[in-house]
C-alpha cells in the first residue's frame, strides 16, 4: 500500500496535534480546519479509501465511529458532522481512509 502523509503522522515523522490514539486508530486536528473544531479519525491500517474496506474491516470501521464520538465529546461537541470523501471525484485528496469530524458552527444540507 502506498504511504501517505497520514502514515507519517502515525509514525511521528511529521508533527500533528494528536487528540486520541490507540492500537487501531488515531485522531488529530485537520491542518486546514473547515469549522471551529475539525479533526480526522484514521485507522492505523492503511486502507486507501472507504470502498477498499472489506468484511474483515467491519469491527475497525465501527471502532472509528466510536472514536469520533469519544473525541467529539472530549472537544465539547454535541452536534457535529461526519464526512468521508471516497475518491478524487468526491474531493478525497489523501488516500488513507479518514473520517472528518466537524463541529462548532451550523451546517446546512445538502453539502456542497
Ligand atoms: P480529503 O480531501 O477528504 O482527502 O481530506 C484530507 C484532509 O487532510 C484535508 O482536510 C487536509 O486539510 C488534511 N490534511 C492534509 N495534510 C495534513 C496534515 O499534515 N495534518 C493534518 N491534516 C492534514
Amino acid at each position: 500500500m502506498a504511504e501517505t502523509i497520514f502514515s507519517k503522522i502515525i509514525s511521528r515523522e511529521i508533527p500533528a496535534t494528536i487528540l486520541y490514539e490507540d492500537e487501531q486508530a488515531l485522531a488529530f486536528a485537520d491542518i486546514n480546519p473547515q469549522a471551529p473544531t475539525h479533526f480526522l479519525v484514521i485507522p492505523k491500517k492503511v486502507i486507501p479509501k472507504l470502498s477498499d474496506a472489506t468484511e474483515e474491516d467491519q469491527t475497525l470501521l465501527g471502532h472509528l465511529l466510536l472514536v469520533a464520538n469519544k473525541v467529539a465529546a472530549e472537544q465539547g461537541l454535541t452536534d457535529f458532522r461526519l464526512n468521508v470523501n471516497n475518491g478524487a471525484g468526491a474531493s478525497q485528496t489523501v488516500f488513507h481512509l479518514h473520517i472528518h469530524v466537524l463541529g462548532g458552527r451550523p451546517f446546512s444540507w445538502p453539502p456542497g
